[in-house]
């Protein structure tokens, strides 16, 4: 397939709002990619291959000006300014493509694959000679491209493309275009253990959709975490569960990932980030402890105090990212501990399917409990005091709260998936409701008085997982530092869109539009009926959607979720009755 025929397709993809229309859009074009649907799939998610592989593009702007400026013998200044203009390298790409390819006729057709290809051996250019060596390859690509393709071609380039299609979406398309809609679920399931679109892409191609049902856990391929509903009460808890539940202490720190295969370690975060380098101490410790050949095991890494014990909050846990020159020493002034809580697979069998109570007890019987590597605690109860003195005991301890986990024979591990077989309970003393939200930042408001020259409030959405939007649901301007004032402008400034950004479902027009992708911590008083903002519009009240009172930031980034991990439209309104209720 043409990477032309692609750019036709994306183009129209940006026009429509409606989910089931992207779903037509999506479907008719990987029924026509032949051999090149694997890179579509890729490069229709933004990406050159599935995120565990942690293949990077992202190329800096000033390449990619640098690039632009001599393919098309136009000045920096000039390019600078368009992009200030347009607040998109694609779009000044298109344009000086457009006055550039009026006079060449040699315009060369590039496959997708072939545009894939391309873009790979931009990822891996590297060392001595590099900048130039990527600035000739960009210019290669371009000379090629016509103004459509190259708006695309840089947008991806930088790591931008932004059609705002999620997964969920993209692989609706693959399921209708190849007729197995009948097992969307299965497929869905798969993907969420085995999250490489190319390669579920290509099987349902060549119809081997048993293949892709099987794909279950594996060794060194990060699965989605499973994820847990709440509830405001023990009591409703223990109900939800019928009648006794499992009820484990939620430790607050970052959901870790072990894979053990063939003697090699490897950790990923939440987000299936590899992050195997931060943890040396962690590594060195897992040879020591475990006896298997091979497991998937999950968990939570928790720093403490070395001289006292105590569980430190999740702020020191962030020590650990990013740093690695650092990381030596951070791991002896800070240790960490994993509290595993599950297995999804051991020595070559997957136990996912397996119910809690059993992967539990294999669990336990594959290591010794010490100072790196502990299990979850827990009262198995259906006793509402017992399952209270146990949350008061796990906040003295230091942790969040407890996660509820059904005991019954269905209760398996459902990658990636939020449902009622893990139910979590916290206190949030600062909040009237129980819970923090995380939310989307989709716009800014420029700020007044001593805000001013930043932004003084950003507009916050929720993802609409049905629709595949994001709904605005509050104005948030309260629990920013000095320092995050400072720090947002540059943040945000490149994703800012010149206009409201297609997935963005808002009446409340900010100063500037954000392209959804960053997502923040909030707590509120209380959810209420909104005529302004468009969260769960016209579902309990024709005309009102819901909006949230005072809310406020808790100063968490949270960097490990993706914009469609944000707290749903669906979960709001689970929230806004449970409020009403107790009311
Ligand atoms: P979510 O993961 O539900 O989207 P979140 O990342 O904001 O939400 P919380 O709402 O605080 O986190 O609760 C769920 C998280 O709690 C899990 O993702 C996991 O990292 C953590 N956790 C801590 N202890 C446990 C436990 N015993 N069982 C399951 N999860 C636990």
């Amino acid at each position: 397939m043409l990477f032309r025929e692609a750019v036709q397709t994306f183009n129209r993809m940006s026009e429509t709002r409606k989910r089931l229309e992207l779903v037509d859009l999506l479907s008719e074009m990987f029924s026509r990619a032949g051999t090149d649907l694997r890179a579509l799939v890729y490069i229709t998610q933004g990406k050159l291959g599935p995120d565990y592989l942690g293949i990077e593009l992202g190329v800096a702007d000033e390449l990619i000006m640098a690039a632009l400026s001599r393919i098309s013998g136009t000045d920096m200044e000039h390019i600078q300014s368009e992009y200030a203009k347009y607040g998109d390298l694609g779009a000044v790409s298109k344009n000086l493509m457009g006055s550039k390819s009026q006079g060449s006729l040699f315009n060369e057709d590039i496959s997708v694959s072939g545009l894939h290809e391309k873009l790979l051996s931009i990822s891996k250019i590297s060392g001595q000679g590099s900048v130039e060596n990527r600035i000739r390859a960009i210019m290669g690509l371009l000379i090629n491209s016509d103004p459509d393709e190259a708006l695309y071609i840089i947008r991806i380039i930088s790591g931008r493309l932004r059609l705002g299609v999620s997964d969920a979406t993209i692989l609706s398309g693959l399921v209708r275009a190849f007729g197995f809609e009948d097992r969307s679920e299965e497929i869905e399931e798969a993907f969420n253990f085995h999250p490489d679109m190319g390669e579920i892409a290509t099987l349902l191609q060549k119809g081997h959709v048993e293949s892709v049902v099987r794909m279950g856990p594996t060794p060194m391929i990060p699965a989605k975490v499973m994820l847990a509903e709440r509830l405001p009460e023990i009591s409703d808890i223990i109900e939800k569960m019928d009648g006794s539940a499992a009820f484990e202490y939620k430790y607050d720190g970052m959901r870790t990932q072990i894979h053990l295969y063939k003697g090699e370690i490897r950790i990923f975060s939440r987000g299936s980030e590899e992050t195997t380098r931060n943890f040396p101490d962690i590594i060195a410790a897992f040879k020591k402890t475990f006896r298997c050949e091979s497991c998937i095991l999950d968990g939570e890494a928790v720093p403490y105090n070395a001289e006292t014990g105590e569980l430190f909050p999740f702020q020191m846990a962030s020590l650990r990212r990013g740093r690695i020159h650092e990381i030596d020493r951070v791991s002896k002034d800070v240790p960490l501990a994993v509290f595993l809580f599950d297995i999804l697979y051991l020595d070559g069998r997957p136990v996912h399917g397996l119910p809690y109570s059993e992967r539990r007890r294999i669990l336990e019987g594959i290591f010794s409990e010490n100072e790196s590597f502990r299990l979850a605690k827990r009262l198995v109860t259906s006793s509402e005091k017992e399952a209270s003195e146990f949350f008061e005991q796990a906040i003295s301890d230091g942790c969040e709260g407890l996660v509820a986990k059904k005991v019954s024979p269905d209760s398996v591990y459902r990658a990636g998936a939020r449902g009622w077989l893990w139910i979590k309970f916290k206190r949030d003393y600062q909040s009237e409701f129980n819970d923090s939200l995380d939310l989307v930042v989709i716009g800014a408001f420029y700020g007044h008085g001593r805000r001013s020259g930043k932004y003084g409030a950003l507009l916050m959405g929720v993802y609409n997982s049905e629709d595949d939007t994001y709904e605005s649901v509050c104005k948030l301007g309260t629990g920013f530092t000095d320092d995050i004032l400072a720090a947002m402008p540059s943040m945000f400034s490149e994703r800012i869109e010149k206009k409201k950004p297609v997935r963005v479902i808002s009446e409340m027009e900010p100063d500037v539009w954000i392209y959804p992708s960053v997502v923040m911590e909030v707590i509120a008083a209380e959810i209420t009926l909104s005529p302004i903002h468009r969260c769960a519009y016209g579902i309990l009240k024709e005309n009102a959607g819901l909006a949230l009172r005072f809310p406020r930031f808790t100063g968490r980034f949270r960097s490990d979720k993706k914009p469609e991990d944000a707290t749903s439209t669906r979960e709001i309104i689970e929230i806004y009755k449970n409020q009403k209720k107790k009311s």
